[in-house]
């Protein structure tokens, strides 16, 4: 049985993957029915063309056509290499399609490239499934207010700058930020007006931040900032100095009135041989020092 080429021709033609063999022209000769079902054309209607007739018209998540200028058939042809790839295939019906494609030269007896092998396998639960552990990340990390980073995402971030501050390739810094008297607001206007002025801080602190740093809520009215590659003290004083006049100066134009709000702001660095923990308290203190300084006040030490 197992010397019987049709015993093979038969496991392959029923794969659930979809499989087809071009030769050294890439010509199609050969079309399973996995790839009758993935691509929707029967092995009649492509058996004999091109595959760089263009019938699935590969492209990559860029829409750069593979076809004719990458394939990885012919790259496959080329030096005898597997491949394996992500792309997007051509439907019959029009879509297109996410696939995993492998290729592979076949070779004849005396080792000489003879054309290749492509399996290809519907791609579309292992895309589906990632983008709901995408979703899922986004909302275990996310303050679903403000929707910035919440404190599991900072504690994350943190040990991640921790870590990299013990290889030496950078030196952390943290900026503690809190809302002075924001009670009052809450008190005077309203949770939703409070919830605006959250936002218009959130904002505010994001867009003076740089993109490598890590904003995130603490909770209630406290934010962190981690800045990456701090390097030294007096960058942390001027940033955090940033932040606090930033805040100072934004407004909320409601009906009958502006408000505005100011932070208080502890900033420090990461000391050698320090605790993350150690780390975020210290901040906190140097942040509550600028409360009873008078609030509006960073403390960068
Ligand atoms: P301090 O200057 O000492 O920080 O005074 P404070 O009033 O800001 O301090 P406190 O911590 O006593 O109050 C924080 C307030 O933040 C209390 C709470 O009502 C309010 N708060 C917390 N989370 C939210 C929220 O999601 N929305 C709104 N609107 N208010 C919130
Ligand atoms: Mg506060």
């Amino acid at each position: 049985m197992f010397d019987n080429p049709e015993f093979y021709k038969d496991i392959i033609d029923n794969l659930y993957d979809g499989v087809y063999f071009v030769d050294r022209d890439r010509r199609i000769t050969y079309w399973n029915k996995g790839a009758e079902r993935i691509t929707g054309y029967k092995a009649d209607h492509v058996k004999g063309r091109f595959c760089r007739d263009n019938i699935l018209n590969h492209i990559t998540a860029n829409g750069i056509e593979l076809c004719l200028t990458n394939c990885p058939l012919a790259a496959s042809m080329e030096d005898g290499l597997p491949r394996e790839a992500e792309v997007f295939l051509h439907h019959r019906n029009g879509h297109r399609m996410p696939v995993v494609v492998r290729a592979s030269p076949i070779r004849a007896k005396d080792g000489k490239i003879i054309g290749a092998v492509e399996s290809f396998s519907n791609n579309e639960q292992v895309i589906q499934a990632r983008r709901q552990v995408d979703e899922l990340r986004q909302s275990v990390f996310t303050d679903p207010l403000t929707d910035i980073g919440n404190r599991r995402y900072l504690e994350e971030g943190i040990h991640a700058a921790k870590g990299a501050a013990d290889r030496g390739t950078s030196i952390a810094g943290l900026i503690f930020i809190d809302i002075d008297n924001f009670k009052q607001i809450n008190d005077t206007y309203g949770h939703e007006v409070g919830d605006q002025i959250l936002l218009m801080v959130v904002r505010t602190l994001k867009y003076n931040l740089r993109s490598t740093d890590l904003l995130g809520r603490w909770g209630g009215d406290e934010f962190i900032a981690i800045i990456h590659d701090a390097q030294k003290i007096s960058t942390l004083q001027d940033i955090a100095k940033k932040l606090r006049v930033m805040v100072e100066k934004s407004r909320l134009d409601l009906e009958s009135t502006r408000l505005s709000i100011t932070v208080s702001i502890g900033a420090t660095l990461l000391q050698k041989d320090e605790t993350v923990e150690d780390f975020f308290r210290r901040a906190d203190q140097l942040m509550y020092k600028s409360k009873q300084t008078g609030r509006n006040q960073i403390t960068v030490k």
